[in-house]
Formats: C-alpha cells, sequence, structure tokens
C-alpha cells in the first residue's frame, strides 16, 4: 500500500494546479492514466477569459460584465456565488500564469493580448495562437517539476475508497504491469476531466471517457446536471477535431450551400459569435433543411482574413486542416459539423471544491460547482481548472494537515483491494458472448442521435431502454487478451462500464426535464421553465440506475431573464 497526504487523480490543468497548492502544505502525488502531457487540456486552442480590459474594443469590460455574460450564457442555471468565486479571481489566476512562463499572444504596447469569443459582450479571451492548453500544460508541468511533486503515470483509478462517509484514497491498476496498488490518502482530488468519450462525433480524445466521474458516482458522491452536454459548433468532418471559437473570434464566416452568411437568420446582432448551443442548434437547422453540403456539413470560411493573419493568430488549425482534410484554410472553405465538447455536469462539489464524501474534493471538467450552469461560454473552462484547482488544492491540503494520522481505513483500503481484484480476476476469465467494442459503439450512436443537439421524448425513452440493455450486455462481455502487462483491452472495457451508467445518467436526466435550457433542446418543450425547472438534477447511483433527485440554484445578483442575443 502507498500513502501521500494527498493524492491528485489526474494529471491536466485541473489536477497539477491543485497538486501545486497543496504541496505547499503537504506531501502530495500527482496519479494520471497518461503522460501528464498528453492530458487533454493539451489540445485547448482558443484561449482563456478574464475581463482584463486590453484589447481596445474591451477596455469597459470587468468582473460584474464578465459575471453576467457567464450566468446569461448558463441560461441562469449557474449558481451566482460560485460564479463570483469565478471570475473575481480570473484575472489573479490569468496573471500568474503569466508570470510563471505562459507566453500570451501580445498587443502591440506588449499587453496580454484579447479576443472576442462566443457569448461574450467584450473581446476578453487571453490566447497563446492556437495552442492555448498546449503551452499552459507545458508550463504547469514543468512547475510541478520543479517543486518535486511525485508522478505517478500510466495508473488507472479504478476505486474511490468510502470508509462510512470518509474517502481513505483510490484503488489503482497499472496499465503497465496489470497490477493493482491501494493508494491512501488523507484527501483525494479528482481533476479527472469529462466524458466526451460518451457520444460518437466528439472532439475530444479518446481518454475523455468520464472514468473518474463513474468511480466517484459508484462510491455515492452524486454527480450533477449531468444532461447538459456542449455540442461544439465547429469541428471538421470526418475526424471531427475542433476548429477553435477563436476561428471565428478573428472574424471567420459560416456559409451554407447558397453561399449565405446564414447566421443572420439566427443571431443578427452577434451573427457567428452567439453562444455555442445557438450556433450549433443553427448549423444543425441549415443541414436538416438542405442548406448543408451533402446533407452533412457546412462551411466555415477564412479565406477573407488573409495569410498573415490565419498564419499569425491560426496557425494549429491550419496545420489540422492540412494534415486531416489535406485542404488549406488559406483558399479553401473547412467543411465542419456540429460535435459534442464538454461536459456541463459532474461531481456535485461546493465552491470550496468539497463533495459530500469527507476528504474527497474535485476541480475542473470532472466537477460540478456549477459555473456553466446549462451551457459553458468558451474559454470559461480552462480558467475553471485555475481557478478551482487551486481552491481544491487549497482546501484538501488544509484538511489533510488538520488530521492526526490515525491509522483508520487500512481495512477498507484492503477490503476494497480485494474487491477489485476480484473484479478484474473475473472480467479476465469471462468467456461470454458479447463483443465490448459493439457495445461502445452502440451506445455512442444512441447517445449522439437520441440525446444529442435536438432532443425529444421518445428518442430518449428509446436511449435510456438501450442504455440499460447495454448495461445488461455489459455483463456478457469476454476479451480478447488476457494478459495483464498493457492489457490496454482490459483498462478500455473497465471505462466502458462506466460510460454505460453515466449514459444512462445523462439520458434520464435529460428525458425527466421537460424545458428547453441551454444545451439541452426539448422539441417537444422549446421554451425554458423557470416555475418548474430551476434547479439542478442530482443522479445518485443505485444498482437499478441513477435515482433523481433536485436542487436549489444559487441566485443573487442576477434574476432571470429571457436569454436573447
Ligand atoms: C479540442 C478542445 C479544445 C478546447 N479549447 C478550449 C479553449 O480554447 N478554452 C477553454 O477554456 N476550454 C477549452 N476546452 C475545454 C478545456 O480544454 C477542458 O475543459 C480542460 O482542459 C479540462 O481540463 P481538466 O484538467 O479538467 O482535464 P484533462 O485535461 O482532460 O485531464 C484529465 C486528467 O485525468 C486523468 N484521468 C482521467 N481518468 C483517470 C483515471 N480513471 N485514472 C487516472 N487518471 C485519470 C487523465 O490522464 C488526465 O491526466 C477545449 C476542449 C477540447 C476538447
Amino acid at each position: 500500500m502507498k500513502y501521500h497526504q494527498v493524492i491528485v487523480v489526474g494529471g491536466g490543468l485541473a489536477g497539477m494546479r491543485a497538486a501545486l497548492e497543496a504541496a505547499k502544505l503537504c506531501d502530495t502525488a500527482v496519479i494520471s492514466k497518461v503522460h501528464p502531457l498528453r492530458s487533454h487540456s493539451v489540445s485547448a486552442q482558443g484561449g482563456i477569459n478574464a475581463p482584463l480590459g486590453n484589447n481596445p474594443e474591451g477596455k469597459d469590460d470587468s468582473v460584474e460584465r464578465h459575471s453576467f455574460d457567464t450566468v446569461k450564457g448558463s441560461d441562469f442555471l449557474a449558481d451566482q456565488d460560485a460564479v463570483d468565486v469565478f471570475i473575481g479571481s480570473s484575472a489573479d489566476r490569468v496573471y500568474e500564469m503569466e508570470h510563471w512562463g505562459v507566453p500570451f499572444s501580445r498587443t502591440e504596447d506588449g499587453r496580454i493580448a484579447q479576443r472576442p469569443f462566443g457569448g461574450a459582450g467584450f473581446p476578453r479571451t487571453c490566447y497563446c495562437a492556437d495552442t492555448t492548453g498546449h503551452v499552459m500544460l507545458h508550463c504547469m508541468y514543468e512547475r510541478a517539476i520543479r517543486h518535486d511533486i511525485k508522478f505517478y503515470e500510466e495508473w488507472q483509478v479504478i476505486c474511490l475508497v468510502n470508509d462510512g462517509g470518509a474517502c481513505r484514497g483510490v484503488i489503482a491498476i497499472s496499465i503497465i504491469t496489470g497490477e493493482l496498488e491501494a493508494f491512501m490518502a488523507d484527501a483525494v482530488i479528482f481533476g479527472t476531466g469529462g466524458a466526451g468519450r460518451t457520444y460518437g462525433k466528439s472532439t475530444n480524445a479518446i481518454i475523455n471517457t468520464g472514468s473518474g466521474m463513474a468511480v466517484a458516482y459508484w462510491a455515492g458522491v452524486p454527480l450533477k446536471d449531468m444532461e447538459f452536454i456542449q455540442f461544439h459548433p465547429t469541428s471538421i468532418i470526418g475526424t471531427n477535431i475542433l476548429m477553435t471559437e477563436g476561428a471565428r473570434g478573428e472574424g471567420g464566416y459560416l456559409v451554407n450551400n447558397r453561399g449565405e452568411r446564414f447566421m443572420k437568420n439566427y443571431t443578427p446582432k452577434f451573427m457567428e459569435l452567439a453562444p455555442r448551443d445557438i450556433v450549433a442548434r443553427s448549423i444543425q437547422t441549415e443541414i436538416n433543411e438542405g442548406r448543408g453540403f451533402e446533407n452533412q456539413h457546412v462551411h466555415l470560411d477564412l479565406r477573407h482574413l488573409g495569410k498573415a493573419k490565419i498564419m499569425e493568430r491560426l496557425p494549429g488549425i491550419r496545420d489540422i486542416c492540412l494534415h486531416f482534410l489535406g485542404i488549406d484554410p488559406i483558399d479553401t472553405p473547412i467543411p465542419i459539423q456540429p460535435a459534442q465538447h464538454y461536459t456541463m455536469g459532474g461531481i456535485d462539489c461546493n465552491i470550496n471544491c468539497e463533495t459530500v464524501l469527507k476528504g474527497f474534493y474535485a476541480a475542473g471538467e470532472c466537477a460540478c460547482v456549477s459555473v456553466h450552469g446549462s451551457n459553458r461560454l468558451g474559454g470559461n473552462s480552462l480558467l475553471e481548472t485555475i481557478v478551482f484547482g487551486k481552491i481544491a488544492g487549497d482546501f484538501a491540503s488544509r484538511y489533510a494537515k488538520g488530521l492526526s494520522a490515525t491509522g483508520q481505513g487500512k481495512a477498507a483500503m484492503k477490503k476494497a483491494l480485494k474487491e477489485q481484484e476480484e473484479k478484474i480476476n473475473r472480467l479476465l476469465a469471462s468467456t461470454g458472448s458479447e463483443n465490448p467494442a459493439k457495445i461502445r459503439a452502440e451506445l455512442k450512436s444512441v447517445m449522439f442521435e437520441n440525446v444529442g443537439i435536438f432532443r425529444d421524448t421518445k428518442p430518449m425513452q428509446e436511449a435510456v431502454a438501450k442504455v440499460r440493455e447495454l448495461r445488461e450486455r455489459y455483463k456478457k462481455i469476454s476479451l480478447d487478451f488476457k494478459g495483464r502487462r498493457y492489457n490496454l483491452d482490459l483498462c478500455r472495457n473497465l471505462e466502458l462500464e462506466g460510460k454505460i451508467d453515466l449514459a444512462e445518467a445523462i439520458a434520464a436526466g435529460a428525458l425527466a426535464r421537460t424545458e428547453s435550457r441551454g444545451s439541452h433542446f426539448h422539441l417537444g418543450y422549446p421554451k425554458r421553465d423557470d416555475d418548474n425547472w430551476l434547479k439542478h438534477t442530482m443522479a445518485t447511483h443505485t444498482k437499478d440506475g441513477p435515482k433523481l433527485s433536485y436542487s436549489t440554484v444559487t441566485i443573487t445578483k442576477y434574476k432571470p431573464e429571457e436569454r436573447k442575443y
């Protein structure tokens, strides 16, 4: 058994920011199923928000305005006390990253440059060309190495140990050797990222399985607002790799098969810079009504920006187009379609990143504090990782420091280790007839088609039934490869069980919510219904599926009003 005062699961921006903070007080280690620099934060392109007022068009920006845009963008489901903390510390966190060495793009007079993003009243997105997440993650990792934080790489956490309401640590499998290990800790922080790969057509990497959310859910921690899944308007056809909103921020057009900038028919004032839920639905409507190309995409046209601007501000997405589509956006429009992109819901926690399980904290995309409500504004999630990563590290380390070493919890850890070992042995020995790859493909397809951009009662009922069927079939899977070393078949299929349970929480929450709010657009109930649905959905795990309950949204300054752009 290994022991650290604080264990952080996740080597992305949230996890590493939490670890840097916790390490100020406690012996801290990070467990990650991939090398930290392969965490999905590395792929964030467009930028990070803070109301610095550096762009001449945004000099009147303020904390108040950024907070209001965030709450309005969330369709008033965000908790406003959490938004206050979130936006209130945004400038400090961004300047901190600057001081730690993040090479932000600059204005002519040397300040951090800021570009427009969807749903924002001012250009407030700070960026490093179109590789913002990449440089932030590298900077953070170097700092973590400098502070001697211990990293356990290629360890996949499969169980969170709940010992009568207190968190004692995690059980993880070494991807390299297949051995299980009990990692005991006084406090555990999850920064395990989003659940994008529950869906087909996703901008997320294949590692974004939501396994951290599932592990917390199984340990008795509720998941909040899981039905709110963001669909990004612009991913390239085929691979669904993201074309950042920064491309529209720099002036890119969306064009249908008649050559029209169709956003004028949906949000004439904001055009391409309306929030993502609105732009994604508008694109899908154009395609559904026959104004797309080949009935599946529209064009993102950057040609008028000119070569110099594309090379300076959007070099990464140009590379992606060259490599994955064989076209150069300098002279050819980019074929794009909406794709799953972000998980607004997640592990339920308060503004201190505390959960109902004592000593267990969460931050970043796996968590739901909630600051994004039913729709996240672009540029706000990189910010979330560093604001709430710091808070989680701070609260977890102060909690761990305050405990006297009692040695309690060893028995619970040993029991959990034994149970997980037995589970894995059963899985490896299984000779069932079901192919897990087929189950995964069917799951992703039913989620995208039936609980996707446009939703309706019958398809969602079918999705819930299908997910339940897949859960039964999962019990009869067998694995092709039975060895222990680098058994990725085993690791991926351990995660598949979690994906199925998360999908059920998403679909059940969506089916119950008889209104439209943010990313949840219900054809049968196209209006927002504050009288009945201004509330968070909580899903608690039971062996028969999610048990849904509801909790209050914190409203302080901004009274809900119709969301118009
Ligand atoms: C293509 C793309 C572009 C984006 N661009 C932007 C942008 O420009 N601006 C913005 O604000 N947001 C952007 N986002 C969103 C933002 O990048 C993410 O929300 C954020 O980076 C998530 O960070 P994280 O630290 O929470 O998780 P991640 O970076 O996903 O890290 C998760 C970590 O957890 C580990 N992990 C997961 N499960 C386990 C397990 N079971 N055991 C052990 N380790 C585990 C992984 O190994 C990884 O280290 C973008 C997202 C995508 C997909």
